[in-house]
């Protein structure tokens, strides 16, 4: 009777493969972007659009002027583990957003992809997938750089589309993303526009002129995105710890705000949203700060990349570091310095 039932043991194909994969790398619109703009980061774009329509789920687009991909490359690049950006015999020490080779053959099998592309000293082409199956490359039409148009983000996974939010929502998530990559990258610019019913609402973070300073970039583009009054308030934090290194702008405790959603972390360049940095945060105002009020800041932590595991999600928003408690004291003792500086002691401060 056991042989009747005897459970066969197969080998899922590619697209399945993907589509299982897809369910850890693209958890919605956002994710997608997340995925797109990192990658055109990775290829040195200097200039970055996004387009998206109804949230992002029928449309999104991100072009860029990066390095473009070669024809013959094409078919690679939207293949399960294959990547640029790393050789495998070093995963300890990565210096790019993507590194695993999953983000394009996940979107391909569960949306439609159209890649466009033109490399240096090659012809444009294209690839199209969808619902993970590739058609082969033809000749196009692009400038120096790439774009990815991703449709029907979800269609070939019905389930996942149920989980979808609102429009307003889902878009929402896209700025918020965009708003963190911008942070990541001040002299890069960034253009963000809805392109739903007559193509309202755009947002666009200029390129910083090239004044080459780092903290002058940033500070504009964060008078950019989280305001005038931010940035007047902010301070300059630049502190160092047995090898980890901390900058950005944290605001004065009287900026505070009632919700935390001016928390913008970073480690090694890339958005994190992590509980033990956040709470970090937390911790080096609670002196300054009633317990209802929230920092706001935009902190970014650089490190040997051997001291930091980025690999623990394939989102990637969660990093590990091999002394947390090194992490935690920077950020307690670095911002905590900062604010005594400026004249915030903790029994003057009554903020409310
Ligand atoms: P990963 O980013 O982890 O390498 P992806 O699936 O996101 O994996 O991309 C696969 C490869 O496709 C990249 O390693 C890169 O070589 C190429 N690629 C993707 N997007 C771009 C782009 N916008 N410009 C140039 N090359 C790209
Ligand atoms: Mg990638």
């Amino acid at each position: 009777q056991i042989s009747e039932k005897r459970p066969i043991i197969r080998q899922l194909n590619d697209a399945a493969i993907n589509r299982i994969a897809a369910g850890e790398v693209v958890e919605r619109p956002a994710s997608a972007v997340k995925e797109l703009v990192e990658n055109a980061l990775d290829a040195g774009a200097r200039q970055v659009s996004v387009d998206y329509a109804d949230g992002g789920k029928t449309l999104i687009r991100v072009s860029d002027d990066g390095c473009g991909i070669a024809p013959e490359d094409l078919p690679l690049a939207l293949s399960r583990h294959a990547t640029s950006k790393i050789d495998g015999s070093d995963l300890l020490n990565i210096h790019t957003f993507g590194f695993r080779g999953e983000a394009l053959p996940s979107l391909g099998a569960v949306g439609r992809l159209t890649m466009t592309s033109r490399a240096e000293g090659f012809d444009a082409a294209e690839i199209r997938v969808s619902g993970g199956q590739a058609e082969p490359v033809r000749p196009a039409a692009h400038n120096a750089g790439t774009t990815v148009t991703l449709r029907d983000l979800f269609y070939a996974t019905p389930a996942r589309l149920k989980f979808m939010r609102s429009d307003r929502a889902e878009a929402q998530a896209i700025t918020d993303t965009i708003k963190r990559l911008a942070m990541a990258e001040p002299f890069v610019g960034f253009t963000l526009r809805d392109v739903s019913g007559g193509g309202e609402g755009r947002v666009t973070f200029r390129a910083d002129p090239e004044s080459g300073d780092l903290f002058d970039a940033l500070h504009g583009r964060l008078a950019r995105i989280l305001g005038q009054e931010f940035a007047e308030n902010a301070l300059r934090i630049d502190a160092t710890r047995e090898g980890l290194h901390m900058t950005g702008y944290a605001a004065l405790p009287t900026y505070s705000r009632g919700t935390s959603v001016a928390q913008y972390l970073f480690v090694n360049g890339r958005p994190v949203r992590d509980k033990m940095l956040y709470g970090a945060l937390r911790a080096a105002y609670h002196d300054f700060l009633s317990r209802d009020r929230h920092p706001a800041a935009a902190l970014f932590i650089e490190c040997d990349p051997i001291l930091v595991d980025v690999n623990v999600h394939p989102a990637k928003s969660e990093v590990r570091f091999r002394d947390p408690g090194l992490a935690r004291g920077l950020i307690v003792s670095g911002l905590r310095h900062a604010l005594a500086e400026a004249g915030h002691r903790a029994s003057s401060t009554v903020a409310n």
